[in-house]
């Protein structure tokens, strides 16, 4: 039965690689859900922005963050025209969380362990299901280690910066490309460095350099993968 046949399809990997781009296409394409796990700590970033539990030097108030975590609830529902969008305790903050001040403090608060916890849990249950497409830094190795299909998505560092500053610019915030490409090295390096769940390719993951590819080129080997997983269900 085509019911039995749902994997899990976690792609992992560095900052502005395309991973929701090729993650939500492929959901799209096989009737799975599509999760982005980068937009959960960029919500909760948002959420200790605004409630000042998070100062703009990035320093957190862990204990007012411990007390509040259990209150901080992500959803994703489908906007009118089927694109998942982000919701928090009930709130839609999707327009909100894209900009680079969202993305630092993500990278900031996805460092602690209680907030990796509480999402990790959340996305179990989002996961539990199968028939899922998740992307972030450590399904393949922390979340989901026993997803069927696994990549590991890389770009490099001056390709990655152009594709981020090319979106903010579009969506009219006020940065320049080298506030970008410094953002996004330090991102790479905390997402690397950092104590709990640091981001690593798995190692029964698939390894895609797209620095020279297509978007189209990469949804067509992607959509192949997925399509010899099932083959060997
Ligand atoms: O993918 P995106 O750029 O939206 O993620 C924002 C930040 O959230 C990342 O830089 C990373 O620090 C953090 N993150 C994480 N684990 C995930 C997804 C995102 O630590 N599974």
């Amino acid at each position: 039965m085509l019911q039995n046949k749902k994997i899990i399809v976690a792609i992992d990997g560095f900052s502005s690689c395309g991973k929701s781009t090729m993650a939500k296409h492929l959901a799209k394409q096989i009737g799975y859900a599509y999760i982005d796990t980068g937009a959960m700590y960029r919500a909760v970033a948002f959420y200790c922005l605004q409630a000042e539990i998070m100062n703009k030097y990035w320093e957190i108030d862990e204990e007012r963050l411990r007390k509040m975590i259990q209150a901080i609830s992500i959803e994703f529902r489908p906007n009118v025209n089927g694109e998942s969008e982000t919701y928090l305790n009930g709130i839609n903050v999707e327009t909100a969380i894209r900009t680079l001040e969202a993305g630092t403090g993500a990278s900031k608060v996805s460092q602690l362990r209680i907030v990796r916890e509480a999402m990790v849990k959340q996305q179990h249950l989002m996961g539990e299901k199968k028939g899922v497409v998740m992307d972030g830094r450590d399904i393949g190795t922390v979340v989901f280690p026993q997803a069927e299909l696994k990549i590991f998505l890389t770009a490099r560092p001056e390709i990655r910066a152009q594709r981020r500053y090319d979106e903010l610019i579009k969506k009219g915030e006020n940065v320049t490309f080298e506030a970008v490409l410094q953002s996004t090295v330090d991102r790479d390096n905390s997402d690397m460095n950092r104590a709990e769940s640091p981001m690593r390719k798995a190692s029964d993951a698939l390894l895609l350099d797209n620095s020279e590819m297509s978007i189209e080129s990469q949804e067509v080997w992607l959509l192949a993968e997925f399509n010899k997983v099932i083959a060997l269900l």
